[in-house]
């Protein structure tokens, strides 16, 4: 059975068959699910989401891309949400220098203030890196050395992947590494050692080969899995089992949270 250690399940885009959805994604082997939050209503929606079912979890945290507003009274929110049940993670923070609608300057103050709620709170952290990860790199050595880190959607070089590896990260490898064009991706899912790698969909977006340009959902991660099991050749029911454990053990799911 496969984790979707990063899906948007609270987001629109389910609003239409959210429990389909899940029931789907259990059809195909996907049984655990961890929903990050972008923004503060998305994060309480995570949050909400994860009470009401088994094995979905939620992270809190403020994306790049909408931390413009970022304030002394979000990090106050944040906190709060964060210590709600099935909440194991702050998540998706970081840094994205693709769209430009946020000033690196602000983007980086809204990540280092959620690094440090993290380690009050002592909670591992989800990262979203695009275009920037030198910046982010930097700012992880400084500020998170000390963190339990996922790197999700990794799309970065092999130097990145190995700066990553030594601060002691974890790869979340979805979609994209079905893409035809993907080879540096599929290089990067053959050579994280076994015990770093996380699988996710980052459903509704990337989805994989077949279903490019159309909605993705948590039942299209055994795509993404074949194709990483493919490369590291090993059976999928490995894969699965290794990276299960991984999730488990990063996000610290032996504890509680049910
Ligand atoms: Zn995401």
């Amino acid at each position: 059975m496969l984790f979707d250690t990063h899906c948007h399940l609270d987001t629109p885009a389910f609003d239409a068959d959210r429990e389909a959805a899940l029931v789907r994604a259990r059809q195909a082997g996907v049984s655990r699910f961890l929903n990050p939050g972008y923004d503060l209503a998305s994060s309480q929606r995570a949050v909400e989401l994860a009470q009401r079912h088994p094995n979905v979890y939620a992270a809190v945290g403020v994306h790049p891309n909408d931390a413009r507003e970022f304030a002394a009274e979000t990090l106050d929110q944040l906190r709060a949400l964060a210590t709600q049940p099935k909440v194991v993670a702050i998540g998706e923070i970081g840094l994205d220098y693709y769209w430009k609608t946020v000033p690196p300057q602000r983007q980086a103050e809204a990540f280092v203030a959620q690094l440090e709620l993290a380690r009050a709170l002592d909670l591992p952290v989800i990262i979203h890196c695009r275009d920037a990860y030198d910046d982010c790199l930097a700012l992880l050595e400084r500020h998170g050395r000390d963190l339990s880190v996922v790197m999700h959607a990794f799309g970065g070089e092999l130097s990145h992947l190995w700066r990553a590896l030594d601060l002691g990260c974890t790869i979340g490898i979805g979609g994209p590494v079905t893409y035809p064009k993907a080879q540096r991706l599929r290089e990067v899912a053959a050579s994280v050692l076994l015990d770093r790698l996380v699988l996710e969909t980052d459903a509704p977006y990337l989805s994989p080969q077949p279903h490019r340009g159309k909605r993705n959902e948590p039942a299209f991660l055994p795509l993404a899995a074949a194709v990483v099991a493919d490369v590291r050749r090993m059976r999928i029911e490995d894969l699965a089992r290794a990276t299960g454990d991984n999730s488990v053990r990063l996000f610290r799911l032996e504890q509680t949270h049910e």
